[in-house]
């Protein structure tokens, strides 16, 4: 196909595509579906190789968020059965990293409900930052705390942070339609403070929330402009008690083409499977590791995810490897620092959903909220964790 072929030759060179090539990638059919990921697989190996970046999340607080994001379980006014606890102390995050950690994780991603941090905030993580590096030299922090205010993101590098995690989420046109509490503007702010302090920058996107091939796009695209130095790629999970509940767009073709999209326009960028991959890829995710070259291990924020001993084991059947802590990232001409971009590389998830996002919903995806399991072990339980 002209298209395909095309498309490998910029993401080599990584030549922007144009909109019509990245909205021709979302319109194939199912009987291209192999090409287009074979073409995508290309520009993966010539980036990434067969490596596969595990990163491991820690919910340092969970639930009782302000802030009203109708795609999230913990936002305000959510029914969702999820836990609900406030921050984790130093040592107890310290704690939940390492079982990630032992499971073969390189990058450590503490999150926290809220709109942003207050400076305690701040503090409070810089010094679970430091008791995570103190246990584990070589390991990636990267923190995901919400809009950040001005000296935020440098006091957070001070401490050792090596990445920051803000996500566009979806197209500026539509943002208004899934947030109000906040803006698109003011998530484009927070990826550039990030930037801005000398943090890796990670941002990317959850496709599933309704929203339109061309919305899907406009999103990736202006992610390329941000240039952060990974994109995770959330696709929804559509919790019973938030407003999206009933929103089950995807299927593991449609997934697959948008990772495929993403990986041509982002070519040398760290991709990463976010959230409901397991709920949306389902079999499929071993093809989905020829697009991406990172995804996440053990459980989400408030979901749990497939056993970690699962993931290892995918990894290895489809012929990939796990990327070791002696290993940079990203390609040498993005690769600055520590983990590997223009100082390091970045964390990314919340707790996405599922993709599909064409203005006509496939109707060939049924409900399956059997494959939505609420957390119930790991950071805020007296469980083990999931790694
Ligand atoms: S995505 Fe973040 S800011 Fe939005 S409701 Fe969820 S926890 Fe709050």
């Amino acid at each position: 196909m002209d298209l395909l072929n095309t498309l490998v030759d910029k993401g080599l060179r990584r030549e922007l595509p144009t909109r019509e090539e990245a909205l021709a990638v979302l319109a194939t059919s199912d009987d291209d579906l192999l090409d287009v990921v074979a073409a995508a697989g290309k520009v993966r190996r010539h980036w990434f190789g067969r490596r596969v970046k595990l990163n491991y999340l820690v919910n340092l607080k969970s639930g009782l968020c302000p802030e009203d994001c109708s795609y999230c379980s913990q936002r305000l006014g959510s029914t969702a059965g999820i836990l609900k606890y406030t921050w984790l102390k130093p040592d107890e995050a310290s704690q939940a990293a390492a079982a990630g950690l032992a499971g073969g994780a390189k990058r450590v991603c503490l999150v926290a409900s809220g709109r942003g941090p207050t400076d305690r905030d701040v503090a409070r993580v810089s010094d679970t930052i430091k008791a995570i590096k103190e246990q584990n030299e070589d390991v990636e922090v990267c923190a995901c705390l919400g809009l950040l205010s001005d000296g935020q993101a440098e006091r957070l590098r001070e401490a050792g942070a090596d990445a920051y995690n803000h996500n566009l989420n979806t197209s500026e046109g539509t943002y208004a339609d899934i947030t109000t509490t906040h803006t698109y503007a003011d998530r484009v702010d927070t990826v550039r403070k990030a930037h801005a302090a000398g943090l890796s920058a990670c941002s990317g996107l959850i496709a599933g929330m309704g929203e339109s091939d061309e919305d899907l796009v406009d999103v990736v695209f202006s992610l390329r402009e941000l240039d952060p130095d990974s994109v995770p790629v959330n696709f929804l999970i559509p919790f019973e008690g938030t407003p999206l509940a009933k929103e089950w767009n995807l299927t593991p073709q449609r997934c697959l083409r948008i990772l495929a999209m993403v990986r041509f326009v982002c070519p040398d960028v760290e991709v990463r499977i976010a959230g409901g991959r397991e709920v949306h890829l389902r079999t499929m995710q071993p093809l989905a590791l020829h697009l991406a070259n990172s995804i996440f291990l053990g459980d989400y924020l408030t979901s749990e995810g497939q056993a970690g001993k699962a993931d290892l084991e995918m990894i290895a059947d489809a012929g990939f490897e796990v990327e070791g802590a002696d290993q940079v990232t990203l390609p040498e001409h993005r690769a600055g620092g520590g983990c590997g971009s223009h100082e390091s590389a970045g964390c990314g998830s919340r707790e996405g959903g599922g993709a599909c996002g064409s203005s006509a919903p496939s109707p060939s995806s049924e409900p399956r909220s059997d494959l939505v399991a609420v957390r119930r072990r790991g950071a805020g339980t007296d469980l083990a964790p999931n790694a």
